[in-house]
């Protein structure tokens, strides 16, 4: 026997309508690649994003069709973000930090139709226009006044001057709920970065998740700062969230550095914020320089890569901003686990309460995860146990985009339908799941996995070294040992043995790296993440020839 309730399809279209009726008012604020503050409010981005599917409609776009964005965070990416999925058409956003070629290549894979682009990128489009054989025009977005002259970019179009003589008379279609809506290439850190297509559906479950009080407590009465990019899986999806909770929004465009992000944080009294570890580093960094502490700011996640526990402990502890630790990939759209606390973690003393938090959390509701061996069979959950993460859920990627690489998921029988992270992690008797490893960072010595995240908070934690990476070196003996290439802070004075003395007692004796190597930066990818096989490249035999 079916229900008997009315059937509503789950569109990305429901929430810009749903923030427009019953939060019409709402702000949503935007520090421009012009220079200036933008400020208008859902009612206006309701009101654009159906000039811009009249605009697209006109431009003969159809449903299904491929829409590529470079840009940052700000309210013109956002109205696409509606109008084009809204429409039926799907949105690609692009990471303007990849190579010029992988950019080329996943336009072309897309077979993007039209490709929007803030002016900061405009070098990058004149470097790829005519790479771009599927693309009808570009489209700068601003307005006729700051349109790029003395370009030979050919069909170059004007973003504002398309929404002018656009009506904002449209209906927003209703279609299959398994439509797709988005599409966003991984990384690409070992070949050629794979389309990740998400649907309405798997786009308004997740936000209906990653809204929870126990994943990011988002509601009404926040002011989110999404520092994490539209280009890197949706901003963790706070552009749906904002809608769905009717949350203030403020985009720090390309402003990413620390003085620029506080001042935004400070002027529109933000509560809620949301990027990766390296990103929070600059504005810490600019804090303790300037003396400054927040006066609104509640909350913040972290995820993307792990987040030492040095960076949780003075969020917290100085400038009373709660942490949640998360953890999500491209192919998770991307929320998995967040660190929330449970109720009886909330009696522990900040010591301990810490060493919870620092693991990447507990899964949403929608994500089921376990940890599997080499022979596919399920690990104890007891916090010690390391083994591959595996995941399913409605939001789980299924096939990559036009079956790129085949079959993601295992078919074998202990863990079919689950798609394999290629993370490794322990998972406590709490549920709380703990990243050690990128299987192919992992450091095999003798036989036995070393933790290189383990080590890696160990070091950031020294007074004087900024960042680290600890990678896997040959070693005659053992195959691998641990590797530690360090930076120091600006003027900061410690030797490797006496950095390697801060590990006595943090952790057994035999996970102590080898050696450390000073180096001047480690190299980082498009998405904050440090390309680990760049380091091995480099200094896999250094154990060897010393
Ligand atoms: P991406 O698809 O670019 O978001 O990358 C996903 C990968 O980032 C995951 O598979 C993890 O290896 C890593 N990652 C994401 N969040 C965390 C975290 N909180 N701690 C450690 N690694 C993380």
């Amino acid at each position: 026997m079916n229900g008997l309730m009315l059937q509503k399809r789950l569109l990305i279209s429901s929430l810009i309508v749903h923030a427009d009726r019953h939060h019409g008012d709402t702000e949503i604020v935007s520090r421009r690649v012009e220079g200036d503050i933008h400020r208008y409010t859902f009612r206006d981005c309701h009101r654009r994003s159906r000039q811009m599917a009249n605009a697209l409609t006109r431009l003969g776009v159809k449903a299904s069709d491929r829409i590529g964005t470079l840009a940052w965070n700000g309210y013109r990416h956002m109205e696409l973000y509606y109008g084009i999925s809204g429409m039926g058409a799907v949105m690609h956003t692009i990471n303007p930090r990849l190579h010029v070629d992988q950019i080329a290549y996943i336009i072309d894979h897309a077979e993007d139709q039209y490709l929007f682009f803030d002016l900061t990128f405009l070098p990058l489009v004149k470097a790829i226009a005519g790479r771009c054989k599927t693309v009808k025009a570009f489209i700068a977005m601003t307005d006729l006044a700051h349109m790029p002259r003395d370009t030979d970019i050919v069909n170059l179009l004007c973003y504002e001057d398309l929404l002018e003589r656009s009506s904002a008379a449209y209906e927003w279609p209703n279609f299959d709920e398994d439509t797709a809506c988005t599409l966003c290439y991984t990384s690409g850190t070992t070949g050629n970065p794979k389309g990740v297509l998400y649907s309405h559906r798997s786009a308004l479950l997740h936000t209906y998740a990653a809204a929870l009080p126990d994943a990011l407590n988002c509601s009404a009465c926040d002011v989110i700062l999404p520092v994490v990019p539209m280009f890197h899986v949706n901003a963790w999806g706070i552009p749906y969230i904002a809608c769905m909770v009717g949350a203030k929004l403020v985009f720090p465009g390309p402003g990413l550095d620390g003085g620029s992000l506080y001042e935004l944080i400070e002027s529109e009294r933000v509560t809620f914020s949301a990027g990766v570890p390296t990103v929070w580093q600059g504005l810490l960094t600019h804090l303790e320089q300037a003396g400054l502490k927040f006066s609104t700011m509640k909350r913040t996640v972290i995820g993307g890569a792990a987040c030492p526990s040095t960076m949780l402990r003075k969020f917290q502890d100085e400038y009373g901003v709660e942490v949640l630790h998360a953890w999500g990939m491209t192919e998770l759209s991307p929320l998995g686990t967040v660190g929330a606390m449970k109720a009886r973690h909330l009696a522990m003393n900040p010591e301990e309460r810490c060493a919870v938090q620092s693991k990447q959390g507990r899964a949403v509701f929608g994500v089921d995860m376990k940890i599997v061996g080499a022979d596919g069979k399920e690990l104890p959950w007891d916090g010690l146990t390391s083994g591959e993460l595996m995941v399913r859920g409605p939001w789980v990627v299924r096939n990559y985009f036009r079956n790129e690489g085949g079959n993601p998921l295992r078919i074998d029988a202990e863990t079919h339908g689950w798609f394999p992270t290629g993370d490794v992690a322990t998972i406590d008797a709490d549920g709380f799941m703990q990243i050690t490893d990128r299987s192919k960072d992992v450091i095999k010595s003798g036989g036995e996995w070393i933790s290189s995240i383990e080590i890696e908070n160990i070091a950031v934690a020294h007074p004087a070294i900024a960042s680290a990476a600890c990678i896997a070196a040959k070693h005659r003996k053992w195959d691998e040992r641990p590797l530690l290439l360090a930076v120091k802070r600006p003027e900061a004075q410690v030797t490797a043995e006496q950095l390697l003395a801060f590990f006595e007692g943090k952790i057994a004796k035999w996970w102590t790296p080898d050696a450390v190597v000073f180096v001047d930066a480690v190299p980082l990818g498009a998405t904050g993440k440090v390309l680990k096989n760049q380091l091995r490249d480099a200094f896999q035999d250094y154990l060897l020839r010393s």
